[in-house]
């Protein structure tokens, strides 16, 4: 396939191809819940209890009977319940003193926070208005047994590790964790920690940076490592990883010269499917398999292999891991930038929010948007998404992808 005349092909067509192909890992385990922040459920929890499992007071202060209390401002305080008591029983026509998440005591039906009473011995004095029903959570306002709590396909957020643990679960059955091999090529590499640069040298930032990129996913890294522009070992590096990864993602290597060995390496050993995506940074992707591992090829330049990362791998890694797809969500951001001439590629621009007068958010981009400099998505918050073709005026409104709303 001659790269250069291959149609270039949209984000949404790639992202279509790519999820024919990302079956989910079909083992799964039963884990810890203490170990369960983001692997995907392999299957929907259902409560076993109701949550609360009591009407319980929200505040701290005094229950009572709306109904004693029409007529009466003042009601003796009999009863005095805490948070971990059991509830108790109201005596007609009497208060208690109850503080928040305390059991509602039965006969009570009302809880009146203590900044608006006043207290006289044992005498509660009431405020001139009170809402009858109020301050009270009631049992099962958050969730009532037999509900599903958790579908399955959720990558579990620690917010989602703690609705599992107000039920009771200690254990929850995961889809097994999905094997990433990360190999970057370049006879330019090396290691940080493996000595100084020698003249022409770079250090390896691409593999670190998406091993990063692994971890906040959940997935495992199995080991692998840096290659040098030769056939024979990047062939040789493929079949290892295949052996041991259930996807294999690649670094630079990919173009057409006579230094890209990734493409020639991955047809002879399995197949590849090279795309050009109308997209800037990071118009090369390939895709294939090698042995039973997916392959993924990324471009070399660090910029684009991190935007190609978020845009594609990381929805085809999370299909894999058996999770339920989630859109790009962007948000309407204005811009603080003009593009007078546009470009025929979708383009996704790093940038960065600031607030102005009144609250409203203007994109400042970043002025290097070379794929080489690294050190602007560490500046950006997040990326610009800017249809092929658009020209934009300063104040336009553009959608922003925020990083923390596409990193897992
Ligand atoms: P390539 O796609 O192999 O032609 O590489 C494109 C550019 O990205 C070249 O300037 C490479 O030196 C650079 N590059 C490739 N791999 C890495 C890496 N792992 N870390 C940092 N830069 C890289
Ligand atoms: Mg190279």
């Amino acid at each position: 396939m001659k790269e250069g005349r291959t149609p270039l092909l949209s984000a949404e067509e790639v992202w279509a191809r790519m999820r024919e192909d990302a079956a989910p890992v079909a083992d799964c385990e039963t884990i810890a819940l203490a170990d369960a922040v983001s692997r995907v459920l392999a299957q929907d929890l259902r409560a076993p209890i109701t949550v609360p499992g009591f009407d319980n007071s929200a505040m701290d202060g005094y229950a009572f009977r709306a109904s004693d209390a029409q007529g009466a401002r003042e009601l003796p305080v009999g009863l005095r319940v805490a948070a971990g008591d059991k509830p108790g029983t109201l005596a007609p026509g009497s208060a208690c003193r109850i503080f928040t998440g305390a059991p509602l005591p039965s006969g009570a039906d009302t809880v009146v926070i203590q900044e608006r009473c006043e207290r006289r011995g044992d005498t509660l004095i009431l405020p001139d208005k009170w809402t009858p029903h109020a301050n009270i959570r009631r049992a099962g306002e958050d969730i009532r047994a037999g509900d599903v709590i958790l579908e399955r396909g959720r990558a579990l957020t620690p917010q989602a590790v703690g609705l599992a643990a107000s039920c009771g679960f200690t254990e929850i059955l995961a889809r097994r964790r999905v094997r990433v091999a990360v190999l970057s090529t370049g006879d330019e590499l090396r290691a940080a920690g493996s000595g100084p640069l020698r003249e022409g040298q770079i250090y390896d930032s691409n593999r670190p940076m998406l091993n990063a990129l692994l971890a906040r996913l959940g997935c495992e890294r199995v080991a692998a490592g840096a290659l040098g522009d030769d056939l024979a070992h990047t062939r040789q590096a493929l079949r290892d990883a295949a052996q041991a990864a259930d996807v294999i993602i690649t670094t630079g290597g990919v173009s057409v010269g006579e230094e890209d060995h990734v493409k020639a390496a991955v047809e002879a050993e399995g197949t590849l499917a090279l795309w050009r995506v109308a997209i800037k940074p990071g118009k090369p992707l390939a895709f294939g398999r090698v042995g039973a591992a997916h392959f993924l090829g990324l471009p070399g330049n660090p910029v684009s292999a991190f935007v190609t990362f978020l845009l594609f791998v990381q929805p085809f890694l999370k299909a894999v891991m058996g999770a339920a797809p989630t859109p790009l969500r962007a948000f309407p951001v204005h811009a603080a930038f003009a593009r007078e001439t546009p470009d025929g590629r979708r383009e996704f621009v790093r940038a960065r929010l600031v607030a102005r007068e009144g609250g409203s958010l203007w994109a400042e981009t970043h002025p290097r948007q070379s794929s080489g400099v690294l050190s602007s998505t560490v500046w950006a918050e997040g990326l610009i998404d800017i249809a092929a073709g658009r020209i934009v005026a300063a104040g336009d409104m553009v959608p922003f992808l925020p990083f923390e709303g596409i990193l897992a």
